[in-house]
C-alpha cells in the first residue's frame, strides 16, 4: 500500500509515489496557489506601510461611558 500524506494546501491525502508528480501537493493548482501563498506572504513582510495602524478607532464601550 502506497503511503500518503496530506496536501499542505487542501489537506487532500496525496499518493507519495511516481504517480503524484506534484507531491506533496496533490495537484499543479494547489502547489502554485502555495507558493504563490507564500511568496505574497514575503513580499508583504518589507512594506512597512499599513492603513490599520492609522484606523484606530476607540471600542464602543470607551463612548458609551460619557
Ligand atoms: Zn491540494
Amino acid at each position: 500500500m502506497p503511503t500518503q500524506v496530506p496536501c499542505p494546501h487542501c489537506g487532500r491525502p496525496v499518493e507519495w509515489s511516481a504517480a503524484s508528480p506534484f507531491r506533496p501537493f496533490c495537484s499543479k493548482r494547489c502547489k502554485l496557489v502555495d507558493l504563490g501563498d507564500w511568496l505574497a506572504e514575503n513580499h508583504r513582510i518589507p512594506c512597512i506601510d499599513d492603513p490599520v495602524d492609522e484606523d484606530l478607532s476607540p471600542p464602543d464601550e470607551a463612548r458609551s461611558i460619557h
